[in-house]
């Protein structure tokens, strides 16, 4: 009985009970995952979500730094909470992540919208609950973006899926890409205890979560600055060895460090699955070096070619940036001419936007937008071309699918997911979600495919 008082003393006050948050997330799939943790920490509050953000009574927005348009779509966002803060005074609205673990644009925030009452960082994760008391009680906007890493590893979630979940093994990155604003935002590479990352999987795969994605910026450099050194190829290894997991996915590759051990273990694997998202980022050797990407493209070339000798049905997904810097119309061909070769399953593509304290805001750039814009759609089509060419070759074949709900454009559909990530739309019950299911291919289209479901879920 004591034992139990004294654990109710340690908790946090809930002074979130009988309240409702809501959280709007921007970025990529580690914010999404923050979020999740952002999720556990306020219900540990007392806090319950809420349907729309207008009956919130507590509004977190975890910011991406990555390019401007997410950027501008907060201060957009931002405007439009004011009127809601203006009829609410109790409305309590913090703002966290990429975006405000820069010091200039925690001070814009703070000063520029006064009715946010948190600034925190993203490392300030572990500090969240003590901030929003202080939030809540304080009249000035409480702000955090310590560099204060700790703390991080042992925080709750609450996941979005049932049936997968995000698993960061490597936080941070130290690659500096000259383009890149991650490694300011996100400090320098961390790697979480080999030990703790397959007990957390283990977990996960009892409680019947079906498939995990490891997260990192770049999971190949996972293990360096741990005392046993262990390589990202051997942690896959271990993971395919928990009995109840269906499926094991990784992103993001960096084609400098990816190995050869690791090619053979995803060929090995029995539930790793045949997909590596490795972003070329340009295919003109002059544009990868001022980026700073330490690799060419002939490199990049044969790197693919092993890939895809080495596993059969493997996709390969990349990201591309268009207008780096100085980049020529040569440039830009050479581009083109690594797309063509390599043929991506499928490739974002973005226009480079110049990101503050990064190496590459300093680089001297004459291209028009226009022209970049132009650049873009030029490289969309070429891709949308070989997508669909890739995705007609699958008709006719059968691929396994986790099921992942009805579809959003057609709710009379279900979707799934193949191994190589690929979305496929199948007739069938709702309660197939989270299953396994093979499917026929019977049509191609640019972005997914269709299909008839064969045999029974499992
Ligand atoms: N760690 C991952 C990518 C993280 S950012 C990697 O190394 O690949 C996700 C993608 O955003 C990048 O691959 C890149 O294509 C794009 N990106 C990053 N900074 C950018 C910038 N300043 N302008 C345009 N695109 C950018
Ligand atoms: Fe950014 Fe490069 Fe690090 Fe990826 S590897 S997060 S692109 S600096």
């Amino acid at each position: 009985m004591q034992y139990r008082q004294a654990e109710t003393l340690n908790q946090p006050p809930r002074f979130g009970e009988g309240r409702q948050y809501w959280i709007n997330t921007f970025g990529c799939q580690m914010n999404e995952h923050d979020s999740e943790i952002i999720a556990a920490l306020v219900e540990n509050l007392g806090y319950r979500p809420a349907a729309a953000p207008e009956e919130a009574d507590l509004v977190i927005i975890n910011t991406c730094a990555v390019r401007k348009k997410p950027e501008d779509k907060v201060a957009s966002m931002l405007g439009k909470l004011y009127t809601l803060k203006e009829k609410r005074d109790d409305l309590i609205i913090a703002v966290g992540g990429c975006m405000t673990q820069q010091e200039d644009l925690a001070s814009y925030i703070k000063n520029r919208f006064r009715q946010v009452d948190l600034v925190f960082g993203t490392h300030a994760l572990p500090r969240l609950p003590d901030l929003l008391d202080r939030a809540r009680r304080e009249k000035e906007t409480v702000v955090d973006i310590e560099e204060d890493y700790s703390g991080r590893e042992s925080l709750p979630a609450t996941r979005a899926s049932a049936f997968h979940a995000w698993l960061p093994v490597i936080y941070g990155c130290n690659n500096f890409c000259a383009y890149c604003v991650v490694p300011f935002v996100r400090g320098r590479e961390r790697s979480r205890h080999f030990e703790d990352i397959i007990s957390e999987a283990s977990v996960l795969a009892e409680k019947g979560y079906r498939e995990i994605t490891l997260l990192g910026q770049n999971v190949n450099s996972y293990g360096h600055d741990l005392p046993e050194k262990p390589s990202f190829a051997s942690l896959l290894a271990e993971l395919d060895q928990i009995e109840d997991l269906s499926r094991i996915r990784f992103m993001t590759s960096h084609p400098k460090d990816l190995s050869p051990e690791l090619i053979d273990t995803v060929a090995r694997g029995k539930k790793i699955c045949e997909h590596f998202h490795l972003p070329a980022q340009s295919g003109s050797n002059r544009i990868l070096k001022k980026m700073n990407r330490r690799y060419t493209r002939e490199q990049y070339l044969e790197l693919a070619l092993t890939i895809k000798e080495t596993i059969p049905d493997v996709s390969i997904t990349s990201d591309i940036i268009v207008g780096f810097p100085g980049e020529k119309e040569e440039d830009f061909a050479d581009t083109l001419d690594l797309l063509e070769q390599v043929r991506f399953d499928s490739a974002f593509a973005f226009i480079y936007s110049p990101r503050r304290g990064t190496k590459a805001e300093q680089f001297g750039d004459e291209a028009i937008y226009e022209e970049k814009e132009k650049r873009l759609q030029a490289l969309n089509k070429i891709q949308q071309r070989i997508s669909l060419e890739e995705n007609e070759r699958l008709v006719g074949t059968s691929r396994e699918v986790l099921v992942e709900g009805p579809s959003k454009n057609n709710p009379e559909l279900q979707t799934g997911r193949a191994r190589t990530n690929k979305l496929i739309h199948f007739p069938g019950p709702e309660h197939l979600t989270g299953k396994l299911i093979r499917i026929r291919i019977t049509e191609a289209r640019t972005w997914n495919l269709f299909g008839e479901a064969e045999g029974e879920p499992y």
